[in-house]
């Protein structure tokens, strides 16, 4: 079954986000192990770690 591609403009989305800076902002949180800002649900930048592991030089290669 076919689904929806788009409900709405790329414009329209991005008319809104121009008014609203904090939806336009990608979403940050601070890392609750060394304290260094980080997206969520993604493994630190700074010491690696992810839900209390460390996945540093684990590039899954
Ligand atoms: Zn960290």
């Amino acid at each position: 079954m076919a689904t929806v591609k788009r409900k709405h403009s790329r414009a329209r989305g991005r008319t809104r986000r121009a008014g609203h800076p904090k939806l336009a902002a990608a979403a940050t949180r601070a890392c609750p192990k060394c304290g260094e800002t980080m997206m969520p649900h993604r493994i630190c930048p700074s010491c690696g770690n992810y839900r209390g592991k460390d996945f540093k030089g684990d590039d899954g290669k």
